[in-house]
């Protein structure tokens, strides 16, 4: 029986931790020049629209990711909503992705009057398939005259294809590049979960058109709430005015000229990412050392840790395991919570939910076993000793 694997794995998790209290799935952890970067802040006034450090964390962020520009906003939400409409995404249209995501993917693309087009997933990436993709297309798009994308039976334009970086895990980029290519659809990266996880030596993010990432309380750095958009440098320069209320600059008038969106990311909120995003090389090596001590200590097990990609170097965002079955995944979620290790069940498929049940969706049994089988691990940096 399983039962024997878990008590491990809690025996394991504890002893990594160096506690007997709850662990959390994924806690931020402070240990660079936040205190200090912050309080600048705070002593300047500047926490706000404007300050130095929201154009270092977007020069920073554009160098480490190999990018033209960054763009910071508000939230990762934001992030992939105006790299949406920047990839040419309006009303009406149909937007692919992957079922097997975090909601904001669908919202986002709903927010532009879009409808998401479900399309199944490889279990090797957890991220988006290009041979799903491809099928779909083939069987169910043409181009038109123009060579635009369109869906045969509906007319309706398929303005875009957001892959995920699941977990941190790229996605196929190569082929989802060939793919979309062929059929002239622009890829738009969800990323918010892979910084710091590379294709072929290339940082996720640098393949599509744009690409969103996400400092969210949780995910590998955070700015309290904070996302980046990632892109060339003219559409950063489209993606900068539509994301700070399509302001002309003038000397003292305020002149607007198009309907903006106030998703600037607060100067206080940079300050606290450009000292996270220094410590994200220590960040990646920790969490790929307890990345390879879960390798080792699942080795053995029914639980199939889900490794990086061929060719891929993970972030380790998330470490997951797949379960044999789904009542094996429900043993493992109720005695890892019930003995202070938090462990969760991936997201439900977007395809389930209420408000996107309605949308178009191929064949999704790869999303639907993994949505029965996954489980995420305990995977925070450890905290400061205190
Ligand atoms: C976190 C996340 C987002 C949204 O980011 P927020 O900063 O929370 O708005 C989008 N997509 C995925 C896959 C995410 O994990």
């Amino acid at each position: 029986m399983s039962e024997v694997s878990v008590n491990r794995l809690v025996e394991f998790v504890k002893h990594h931790y160096g506690t007997n209290e709850f662990i959390p799935l994924h806690a931020p952890v402070f240990k660079g020049s936040e205190q200090t970067y912050v309080a600048s802040t705070i002593d300047s006034t500047f926490v706000s629209s404007v300050g130095e450090f929201v154009n270092r964390f977007e020069r920073d962020m554009a160098t480490y990711t190999g990018t033209e520009a960054g763009v910071a906003t508000v939230n990762g939400t934001a992030a992939l909503h105006v790299s949406l409409r920047l990839a040419g995404v309006s009303e009406g249209d149909l937007v692919i992705t992957q079922a097997l995501t975090f909601v904001a993917t669908c919202n986002a693309i709903h927010y532009c009057g879009a409808e998401p087009l479900f399309i199944d997933v490889d279990e090797a990436t957890l991220g988006l398939s290009p041979y799903a993709l491809e099928t779909w297309l083939e069987n169910h798009a043409s181009k038109n005259t123009s060579g635009e994308c369109v869906e045969l039976e509906t007319g309706r334009n398929i303005s875009a294809c957001m892959p995920v970086h699941t977990f941190g895990h790229p996605a196929d980029l190569e082929g989802l590049v060939r793919v979309c290519e062929k059929w002239s659809i622009p890829l738009v990266e969800d990323a918010a979960e892979s910084l710091g996880s590379f294709y072929k030596g290339r940082h996720t993010g640098s393949f599509g058109k744009l690409a969103a990432v996400s400092f969210n309380g949780n995910k590998i750095i955070t700015t309290g709430g904070g996302g980046m958009i990632l892109c060339d440098e003219d559409t950063g320069r489209r993606a900068k005015h539509l994301t700070t209320t399509a302001k002309k600059p003038h000397p003292y008038e305020y002149v607007h000229d198009e309907v903006g969106y106030n998703y600037r990311l607060p100067n206080i909120n940079a300050a606290l990412g450009v000292a996270q995003l220094e410590q994200l090389p220590d960040f990646l090596v920790e969490k790929r050392a307890l990345a390879e001590e879960y390798r080792q200590l699942l080795k053995d097990t029914e639980f199939h840790f889900v490794d990086e990609p061929d060719g891929c170097r993970s972030n380790f965002w998330l470490n997951a395991v797949l379960c044999p079955d789904q009542s094996s995944r429900n043993q493992l979620l109720e005695l890892t919570n019930a003995n202070d290790v938090m462990t969760r069940p991936v997201w439900q498929l977007m395809c389930d939910l209420p408000m996107y049940a309605r949308c178009t969706q191929g064949d999704l049994r790869t999303s639907r076993s993994i949505a029965e089988r996954l489980v995420n691990l305990p995977s925070s940096v450890k905290q400061v000793q205190k």
